[in-house]
């Protein structure tokens, strides 16, 4: 717990939660800079990094709450924190793919962890 941290000072009673688990929440960002969804899951401790089987399960649920908030659009992508504002607490941010949207440049410019089909079930 950092008190300077913005994921750490997170007030959940004013934000938007879709999930939560004893490891993690996934909420609406912040920011939502023109998307009409823009989803992040945070690792409920003040850690940089995470193990490889948190990853794993954070991506997986990251996607499955993404299929329901992002129902309205085909595709959505799991962004690279490489251009993140908050680089020492983990999270990982899922955005729809809105030409008109603020940070398009941006999200063109990074990394895509994940691309989800909201059309296609794999
Ligand atoms: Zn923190």
């Amino acid at each position: 717990m950092d008190a300077n941290c913005p994921l750490c000072s997170l007030n959940l009673k004013e934000e938007k939660v879709f999930y939560e688990d004893d490891s993690f929440i996934v909420l609406r960002t912040k920011k939502l800079k023109g998307h009409r969804e823009r989803i992040m899951i945070v690792y409920k401790r003040h850690q940089c990094t995470i193990s490889e089987q948190e990853y794993a399960r954070a991506l997986k649920i990251l996607s499955e709450i993404g299929r329901e908030v992002f129902k309205y659009t085909p595709k959505f992508v799991v962004l690279d924190s490489t251009f993140a504002s908050i680089n020492n607490h983990w999270h990982l941010v899922a955005s729809d793919l809105d030409p008109k949207s603020e940070d398009f440049n941006q999200i063109l410019a990074t990394k895509w962890i994940k691309v989800v089909d909201n059309v296609f079930i794999d």
